[in-house]
Formats: structure tokens, sequence, C-alpha cells
């Protein structure tokens, strides 16, 4: 994160706006990937689930998507989903006026689908394929969006590869090696991202990392970023993930970050996984890239993070304006 976004970041956080904006802009996905929590019962809080939502299309999906951007005025938006590019044609007209607004826009797809080619020359857009470990593993996982597609889907791209580390990958020695050592290569990485598997609080599954395996992570991609320069994690993230914020509350990304669901108005809560997520446990790549911002001294003793804590006070003195009504159509439909 360069200074000037630092700055920039802050004024909003003091005028009481979140810096970033996730929106879930479709309820559609043509996968069914394991563990998914966005279509979690408890994703939204229980009651209503993503799919039990009333979701926009066409015309109506792009002005709901302008507004909560002209209204919130983020520096950063990730458009998710579901899977964002069902809805390609919408998304192809968002992302320029989104960029036109000085906004940078991440989109997070499986690429079970092509892609605009201008997109890998945008500035400010970054197109981020989620990739679940090796071809045997991710072709299991998350068909029909396999190896083979991807290939195919993401040729002459520049693409930002995401990848969540489960307890099952740190139990086979050299798996993330052999995975850097299969994407790393191509022209069309422009870099790599891990997260960490993020359980729920009270689940118990095998994509958990024991307490061990979170360290000897860690130290493995302390290796790693040396040997892979287009591993895009600095060393002080990655040392974050030995100690996650442990509530929502302690969260500076929870903390920045608003989450729209496919109605355009429910908000996911804490953070982007929803449900109760376990924060001692987080694993979250954004969450720990802050962490570090949060823990870095300035003039070598006053914390970013308490400077952050007080901005959000002030910010949350504002009062909000408020939001606005549904479209009386989608409500009836
Ligand atoms: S691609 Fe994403 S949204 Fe779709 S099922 Fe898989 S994890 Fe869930
Ligand atoms: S799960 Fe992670 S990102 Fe979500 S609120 Fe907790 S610490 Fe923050």
């Amino acid at each position: 994160m360069k200074v000037s976004e630092v700055v920039k970041a802050w004024g909003r956080i003091l005028q009481g706006r979140p810096p970033s904006l996730s929106i879930e802009i479709t309820k559609e996905c043509p996968l069914r990937c394991p563990g998914c929590y966005a279509y979690d019962d408890q994703h939204l809080g229980g009651g209503v689930t993503l799919r039990g939502l009333s979701d926009f299309k066409g015309q109506d999906l792009i002005d709901g998507v302008l507004e909560i951007a002209d209204r919130v005025k983020p520096l950063h938006i990730s458009l998710v989903g579901g899977d964002p590019l069902v809805r390609y044609r919408e998304v192809e007209a968002m992302v320029p006026e989104l960029l036109n607004r000085g906004i940078h826009v991440q989109i997070v797809t499986s690429a079970f689908r092509g892609f605009k080619s201008e997109w890998s020359t945008m500035e400010h857009l970054n197109v981020v394929v989620s990739i679940d470990g090796l071809q045997p593993d991710h072709d299991v996982r998350r068909a029909p969006a396999t190896y083979d597609r991807i290939l195919k889907n993401i040729a002459g791209q520049r693409i930002t590869i995401h990848s969540t580390i489960t307890g099952q990958m740190m139990k086979r020695p050299g798996y993330l090696a052999e995975f850097l050592e299969f994407w790393t290569p191509k022209d069309e990485i422009r870099k790599v991202w891990f997260s960490v598997f993020t359980p729920q609080i009270g689940d118990n599954l095998p994509e958990m990392l024991t307490k061990e395996e979170r360290l000897r992570l860690v130290d493995e991609l302390l290796v790693l970023r040396k040997r892979f320069p287009k591993l895009d994690m600095a060393e002080g993230l990655i040392r974050q993930f030995a100690t996650p914020p442990g509530s929502p509350d302690k969260c500076v990304f929870a903390r920045t970050t608003a989450v729209y669901s496919a109605d355009l108005r429910t908000k996911v809560t804490p953070c982007q996984y929803g449900g109760t997520p376990d924060c001692s446990s987080c694993g979250c790549i954004a969450t720990m890239g802050l962490e570090a911002v949060a823990a870095h001294k300035l003039a070598g003793f006053i914390p970013v993070g308490a400077i952050f804590k007080a901005s959000v006070k002030i910010g949350e003195m504002w009062p909000k304006p408020p939001e606005p009504l549904p479209n009386p159509l989608k409500v009836l439909q």
C-alpha cells in the first residue's frame, strides 16, 4: 500500500466512510464448491440466505452498483458473488464507470468463462482468479472451472491468483512450492496471493489449520516469497497470520470495509465471511495486510493501529446519510 493511499483511506475513515467496498453483485454461481461461505445458511445472519435474496440484472444492476459507489465513495471496490462473471455484460459496463470515478476495481471469479481482453491493460483493475490448490484437488472441488478451463479462459490476460490454504495442503510437504512452480512461470500470472481457510466459530473441519501448521506456514511463506517473486506477500503481512485479530472489533479490515449482498441493501457482517467467523483463526490476506499496516510504528513508537482506532471513533460521530429506499418493483418480484 502506497503512502498516498494510506492518507486517502485515513481521510475516508475520519469522515465516517468505509474506504473499501465489497458487493456480491449476483446470487448465482455455476460452481458448488464444498465449504463455500457465501452459500452458508448463516452467511447473512440466519433467516434469509444469499440464494433467497432478490438480485438484479441488466441496467438495474449497473445503476444499483453505481448508486452505492457514488454514495459511499470508496477508494477500492471488490465485485464478488456468487460469481460476478455470471453478469459479465453488466460488469463490462460498470468497470469503466467505476474506474472513471477514480476507484480501484477488483473482480473475484472462478474464471469459469472468459472475459474482455481489454481488462488486461486497464490501470487500477485487478482480476482475481480463485484456484483451490493443485489440479487433482482443484478440479474435484471447482468443476466446471477446472485447470484446463481456467488456462483457456485466461490466455492473453493478466490476472492475480488467489488460493486458500487448507489443513489438507499443509499435511503434504512441498504442496505450496509445487503450486507456485506450476503457475508463476506463466505470463498471464501477475501475482499470487494466499489466504488461510477461516472457519466459523464451533467448526471442526479438515480444512482448518492446527496452531503448529499455521506457524509452520508462516516460516514456509517467508522462504517461498524469496524464491517466487510473483508471490506478492510482504514479510510483515505473512507474520500477521501467526496472530489474527481475535474479534471483529479489533479487525481493521472489518471496520474499514462495507459488504453488500446481492439485493444491494443487505449488509454482510461482520466481514465478507458473514455468519460468526472465528476471528482467532482468521486467514484473510486483506485482513493480514491491514493488520501489518496497523502494527507499523510511526516515529518508531506510535502504532498506526492506535491512530486508526481513534480515527474510526471520530468517523462514527458523523451522522450517517440515509440508505435509499428499495426499488418497489424489485420488492414486489
Ligand atoms: S465459485 Fe465462489 S461463490 Fe461459487 S460456489 Fe465456489 S466459492 Fe462459492
Ligand atoms: S474473520 Fe477475519 S476478516 Fe472477518 S472480522 Fe474476523 S478477523 Fe476480520
